[in-house]
């Protein structure tokens, strides 16, 4: 039997579905099949982009694996060939090994920045007193808002570089417009491609159809409030912008809770193993950033508030850390692909 890998595997399965066309109208990936005769590498890596993994098209196939000689699972194939982009498209390349290892990597980096944090503290204000300290005075406003504009700014760097490289392969010569950009941002927002054809999303299992979708607009809304909500520091303690902190970190929680519920319940088997190794543990750390966030405003005057708050900053600079790396740059290949989309469809 022939084992087949990765793009080439996908190129395979994808010409059987460009004959039959059954899934027309499930998601931008069966429109934008049919803009092709000859499927390229770099085609697929745009359709692996653009799907959203929602499981639709393997439920409708009556020639998927194992029963059929054709063996197809198309969102399976594609999450591989998701995970090859990621790889191949990390800057410097050298860090794709961060992603092969993301599990290990995010453990490690959160006790690295942890025991940093401690000299830090130990040098400073003393273990011992740290808990009495006016969080303000532990964490000036300078340097929070310093070290979180860094962080944003290294963090745009290197999506810039390897976004422009992504776009690159995908492109097939054609300019962005601000259209395309618009319409692929209501895209995102309204996460059009989750709710698959009409019928729900079938992760994690057929009958199940609402539960990603929803958990992943919580963590996508409560992230981008909570990502807003800091720039106000040292609001996001007390007043307006705290309790929009607090609202951004349930959703997370929430969200993130969702999240790792589809890992556990999953039907085996079925998706892309390579993606499940980096979607676990930036869900993990995506639920600790939500508890420990959801603290803040709870624990203000008890002994436990700066530990906490401290223990809260360790995740989300570990998260934004390694955000170029890890599972954190979906967001970029597909957003990017959906711009192709709307570019290539003229929908923009
Ligand atoms: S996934 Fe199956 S049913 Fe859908 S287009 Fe491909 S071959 Fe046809
Ligand atoms: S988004 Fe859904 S319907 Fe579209 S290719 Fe992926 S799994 Fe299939």
């Amino acid at each position: 039997m022939t084992e087949y890998s990765g793009v080439n595997e996908a190129i395979r399965q994808l010409s059987i579905c460009n004959a039959c066309r059954y899934c027309e109208g499930y998601c931008y990936v069966w429109d934008a099949i049919e803009m092709k005769f000859i499927i390229e590498p770099g085609y697929v890596e745009h359709l692996a982009n653009l799907c959203h993994d929602c499981r639709d098209c393997y439920y409708a196939c009556p020639y998927n694996e194992p029963d059929h000689a054709f063996k197809l699972n198309i969102p399976k194939t594609l999450g591989n060939v998701r995970m090859e982009t990621y790889e191949n498209f990390i800057r410097p390349k050298i860090l794709k090994k961060v992603l092969q290892k993301e599990g290990i990597i995010t453990l490690l980096t959160i006790i690295i920045i942890f025991i940093a944090s401690l000299l830090y503290i130990s040098s400073r204000f003393g273990i011992y007193n740290f808990y009495k300290i006016p969080v303000t005075s532990v964490f000036p406003v300078y340097l929070f808002k310093g070290v979180s504009y860094f962080i944003y700014l290294y963090v745009a760097v290197l999506w810039i570089f390897e976004g422009v490289a992504y776009w690159n392969e995908i492109n097939d010569g054609k300019h962005m417009n601000s259209m395309g950009i618009f319409k692929a941002i209501y895209d995102a927002i309204n996460h059009k491609n989750f709710w698959g054809g009409g019928t729900g999303c079938k992760i994690p299992s057929e009958n199940n159809k609402y539960e990603r979708p929803v958990a992943h607009m919580m963590v996508f809304f409560g992230f981008i409030i909570a990502l807003i909500s800091v720039l106000f520091y040292p609001g996001i303690i007390s007043g307006y912008a705290g309790y929009a902190y607090f609202i951004g970190s349930i959703l997370l929680f929430a969200g993130s809770i969702g999240m790792i519920h589809i890992h556990m319940v999953d039907t085996k088997g079925l998706r892309s193993e390579k993606q499940s190794a980096i979607d676990y543990p930036f869900t993990v750390l995506l639920f600790f950033v939500g508890f420990t966030g959801i603290l803040i405003p709870i624990s203000v005057k008890t002994y436990i508030f700066n530990w906490n708050f401290l223990i809260h900053d360790v995740f989300i600079l570990t998260l934004f850390i390694l955000a170029p790396f890890s599972k954190f740059i979906h967001p970029l290949f597909r957003f990017l692909s959906l711009i192709k989309y709307r570019i290539d469809t003229g929908s923009s």
